[in-house]
């Protein structure tokens, strides 16, 4: 569809908008408003514009990128949401190139394999010792497993989806249960599931579905990354640079709250009393914090429900700066997988040589250090490595905390599945409601993250034109 049949959508001509324009002058009216400076609006807003079409971004916050955000502000400019970009992110690889922003091998260093120290409770245990060690209270056919492979260890070979979209096809509701569930009866000792859950990839393996495991592992072997690379100079910058090449700058600080699909044209309103009208909305505002917009017209049932219940992984995460190596002092492994309330702690290289410790923190451990201040939070984590490694103390500063759980604009990391919602919400919730179409990781059906809502901007794109 062109600029001239939209125009006709909406019952005007070049010349009456100029007219219609004039008396309705505080709503200004564009082709499509895109909600939301993420990967998927910003997908979607390059995308519309190459077809044609007048955009306009609104953007709560002062920043694009949403979930891509990097640290610029820190030393090693650390990510502190979407890195790993798997090699087969067609759409984003895509992208990138066509606004020039590389995509780059990881800092050398970093990544899986460095040696590890497990600490469980207060005991610390070396990736050599841990088969033997005393701490290890795995079931026998299980203690060669270290803690962080346990997972993909006792589900491997029982996943059995064949393609891409299996995640949400009913013919698989066998596999909906909770992932603890599934383990137990699988032959999981109480132990493992435990380990597991600490730095799960999810809230609660209680109360996730063995779906939402089998959807990430089919994504990582038959689509998303055999190899995962990064974007250069951060993940920001992808985003950015898309915003830079839109011919009508994204509105920044345009926090909406309502959405009027009155027929013929659809009013969004912000907090800052501003109003603007298009044709067609394109809503990327994660479900957790879409609550928060009132949609006049209304939604259908699923939608709300899906809005109300389609939970949000918690993660909250430490940039620290090691002012020296201490563990070069004390001679253990820098980066620690523990069962504490700190998950993981690890080295984060930079591409520009630095490096900091950054402590990701997941799920149920996240939910308890949002409740804290940061100071709280910052002393709470300079206690626990005081303890784990003494020669840490006075050697580490908290520089920058992220929770995305309390974040009013993300409500969380990403969605995952609870028991019950693949099928139910799936792929149902993707339909648009009126001239309100909605993009977003979760909104993904074949990838998942940054790719996941490529995907999800590119079949809204679709949608729209096809309209025309
Ligand atoms: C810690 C972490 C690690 C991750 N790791 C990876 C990874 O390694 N690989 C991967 O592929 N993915 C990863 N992801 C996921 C990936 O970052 C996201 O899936 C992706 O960036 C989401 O893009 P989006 O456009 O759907 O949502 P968002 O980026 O959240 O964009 C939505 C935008 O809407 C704005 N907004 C919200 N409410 C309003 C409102 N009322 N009015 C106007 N604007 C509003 C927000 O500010 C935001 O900018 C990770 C995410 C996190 C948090």
């Amino acid at each position: 569809m062109n600029r001239r049949i939209f125009l006709q959508n909406l019952g005007l001509t070049a010349g009456a908008m100029l007219t219609h324009r004039f008396s309705f002058a505080a709503a200004e009216t564009t082709d499509v408003i895109v909600i939301g400076a993420g990967m998927a609006g910003m997908y979607a807003a390059y995308q519309l514009q190459q077809k044609g079409l007048s955009v306009r971004v609104l953007e709560a916050s002062q920043r694009v990128g949403g979930r891509m955000y990097t640290l610029d502000e820190l030393p090693w400019k650390p990510n502190t949401g979407g890195t790993e970009v798997g090699d087969g992110y067609q759409r984003l690889i895509g992208m990138a190139q066509q606004v020039g922003v590389p995509i780059v091998e990881p800092p050398a260093g970093e990544g899986r394999g460095a040696p590890t120290l497990y600490v469980i409770g207060n005991e610390k245990v070396m990736d050599k010792d841990w088969a033997t060690s005393p701490f290890n209270k795995l079931a026998d056919a299980e203690k060669k497993i270290v803690p962080p492979l346990l997972e993909s260890m006792l589900m491997n070979g029982k996943n059995t989806f064949q393609t891409l979209d299996d995640w949400y096809n009913p013919k698989f509701a066998e596999f909906d249960v909770p992932l603890s569930n599934f383990l137990k009866k699988n032959g999981a000792s109480g132990e493992a599931i435990r380990l597991i859950n600490a730095n799960a990839n999810t809230n609660d393996i209680a109360s996730t579905s063995t779906l939402n495991v089998f959807k990430s592992m089919t994504f990582r072997t038959k689509g998303g990354s055999k190899k995962t690379l990064r974007i250069e100079g951060g993940s920001q910058r992808l985003p950015e640079t898309m915003a830079k090449q839109l011919r009508r700058p994204v509105e920044l600080d345009k926090k909406v709250t309502e959405i009027n699909d009155r027929g013929g044209r659809v009013t969004v309103q912000c907090t800052d009393g501003s109003t603007y009208t298009a044709s067609q909305v394109v809503v990327t505002v994660p479900f957790a914090v879409l609550k928060n917009v009132k949609f006049t017209k209304g939604l259908t049932k699923l939608h709300y429900e899906a809005i109300r219940k389609l939970p949000y992984t918690k993660i909250t995460q430490l940039h620290v700066a090691a002012k020296e190596p201490f563990w070069e002092t004390d001679g253990l492994p820098m980066n620690m997988w523990t069962d504490g309330a700190f998950g993981r702690v690890f080295l984060n290289k930079g591409h520009n040589g630095q490096q900091g410790l950054l402590s990701w923190v997941n799920g149920l451990e996240a939910i308890e250090l949002d409740k804290m201040t940061e100071k709280q939070a910052a002393a709470a984590f300079l206690q626990t490595m005081k303890t784990l490694r003494p020669a840490s103390e006075g050697k580490l500063e908290v520089l920058k905390i992220n929770s995305w759980g309390n974040n009013p604009l993300a409500g969380g990391a990403y969605y995952h599945l609870a028991s019950g919602q693949a099928a139910q919400f799936y792929p149902a919730l993707l339909e648009p409601v009126g001239r309100v179409h909605f993009a977003g990781e979760h909104l993904g059906l074949q990838n998942n993250g940054m790719e996941g809502a490529c995907e999800s901007a590119e079949y809204v794109v679709g949608k729209l034109m096809a309209k025309g």
